[in-house]
């Protein structure tokens, strides 16, 4: 095979699986490397005992109608993912089981605080792009005072805040929040992948090659050439070297500035913002697998506190080492959407709550139990097994501290503050949840590659 490249691209996660299919459709030579033996980074999945099993706890929000499903569109391989999407999501407080609706959660605060809770939701839908604007940087928190100050409707819109962004909402911006929180309502898509998340940036790299291009496993980079003010190309840690016009780091970014390439190649002041940059928050994902069907549930939000402010409550607990007695929890069936995720008749359930890094797992092994029994007594005698994936284990597939998401979409890196997908490295870019984007998790991941796309072919034309 040619050792030709247009563009070399550093991770198979999904921003890089994705600009790799999107420019190799487009007719550039494409070699995509992962340190993993596996592709997907944060969304990937490994076996263990005839169950498919994700790394995290995954649910893609507007799913095909959104940036994920476009890429795929735009390659000309509308159905190169199979979406099952949601039936419906149930929300329980404490020990209310209901369906997780706006009505619903309006419903569960305080008489006097509906209307307030309502009127924030009617807000959400008509505001102007304009008055949008002007929210980029204003702390989500912030704005749900001006509407409540309700600790339970407070709590509602933090949870959801937090599953989108994994950032708190002191410092969560409220024009993403409203612009994503929009866009789900009203795509009404939420949906799971058939074969589980892998079978994402696994459609992606399948395209890559089928357009040509060559996927690397277990291949990591070392270092980014850079020759005359210019990267050029990648050594890998077992010696090899490949060369290329085009760099497209799906890395870290700040291991790609700070290390890989070296500081020494950008401006000091860019070397300063990427080193001050901070990630999202992180999870410990609880996978339950049962010897039978216990539920048809497919989502569900739990709250495992129905009067104070959930939230704050837990976050300060954490905060002094403490780990909860129970947590409020985003809790997904994946064989409720795909059977053939698990050996015929067993379930999978898994439970994802955000976490500080570096805990006492085994505490939190408990912890999550008792949510996954307060949720669902009827599971006790079934559990074949259960394990508690936490963020180490992210951190080993995909680094970045085992963060959820990647750089933080925080007010003070939202936008117009976030890291451009073009560094000023000439030659080095960036696709992924780090740079450039809009919107939730693998969302962002891959309209941050279609943003880089447009850069480097659709306006610029092939470099
Ligand atoms: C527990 C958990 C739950 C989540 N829940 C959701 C959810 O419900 N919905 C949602 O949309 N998103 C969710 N996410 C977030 C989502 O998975 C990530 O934001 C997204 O997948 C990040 O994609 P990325 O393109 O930034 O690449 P990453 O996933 O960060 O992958 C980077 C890749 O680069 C590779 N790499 C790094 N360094 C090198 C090197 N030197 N050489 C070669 N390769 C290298 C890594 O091996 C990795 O494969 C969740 C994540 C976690 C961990």
């Amino acid at each position: 095979m040619s050792d030709h490249y247009d563009a070399i691209i550093v991770g198979t996660g999904v921003g890089g699986a994705a600009v790799g299919a999107l420019l190799a459709h487009a007719g550039w030579k494409i070699l995509i490397l992962d340190k993993n033996k596996v592709v997907g980074g944060r969304c990937t999945s490994y076996e263990k005992d005839g169950f498919v099993v994700d790394l995290g706890v995954h649910l893609f929000g507007m799913a095909d109608k959104g940036s994920l499903g476009d890429v795929c569109r735009k390659i000309g391989l509308p159905d190169a993912i199979r979406w099952v999407t949601i039936g419906t999501a149930t929300l329980m407080v404490k020990d209310r089981r209901m369906k997780y609706s706006r009505k619903n959660m309006s419903a569960s605060v305080p008489e006097e605080e509906q209307k307030n809770l309502e009127r924030l939701f009617v807000e959400v839908f008509q505001l102007s792009d304009e008055e949008l604007e002007k929210l980029w940087y204003v702390p989500l928190n912030e704005w749900v005072s001006r509407f409540t100050t309700d600790p339970l409707a407070q709590s509602f819109i933090e949870r959801i805040n937090g599953q989108y962004f994994c950032v708190r909402g002191n410092e969560g911006s409220t024009a993403e929040f409203i612009k994503c929180f929009r866009e789900v309502v009203q795509a009404r898509s939420s949906a799971y992948p058939v074969g589980g998340c892998i079978s994402i940036p696994k459609a992606y790299i399948e395209a890559i090659e089928r357009f040509g291009g060559r996927l690397l496993l277990k291949a990591e980079v070392s270092k980014i050439l850079v020759e005359d003010g210019k990267a050029v190309g990648v050594k890998l840690k077992d010696g090899s070297s490949f060369r290329a016009p085009v760099i497209i780091s799906n890395a870290d970014i700040k291991a790609t500035v700070l290390e890989l390439a070296g500081g020494e190649h950008f401006p000091k002041d860019y070397v300063e913002k990427i080193a001050d940059l901070t990630y999202s928050y992180h999870a410990v994902a609880l996978k339950v697998a049962l010897s039978e069907k216990i539920t048809d549930d497919q989502l569900m939000m739990y709250m495992p506190y129905d009067q104070e402010s959930a939230v704050e409550k837990e976050i300060e607990q954490m905060q002094e080492g403490i780990v909860p007695d129970r947590v409020g929890a985003m809790i997904t069936s994946p064989t409720n959407y795909d059977p053939s995720l698990g050996p015929e008749g067993r379930q999978m359930i898994f439970l994802g709550t955000g976490c500080p890094p570096r805990q006492d797992w085994r505490k939190w092994e408990e912890t999550m139990l008792n949510s996954f029994y307060a949720v669902y007594p009827q599971a006790k005698g079934k559990v074949l097994w259960h394990r508690l994936d936490s963020p180490d284990l992210v951190n080993a597939y995909a680094g970045e501290d085992g963060c959820i998401i990647g750089v933080g979409q925080t007010i003070d890196q939202i936008h117009e503050r976030r890291p451009s997908v073009v560094s000023p490295l000439p030659g080095l870019y960036f696709a992924s949840a780090e740079a450039g984007g809009h919107g939730i998790g693998t969302e962002l991941a891959a309209d941050s590659a279609r943003e880089l796309f447009r850069v480097l072919h659709e306006s610029e034309g092939k470099v």
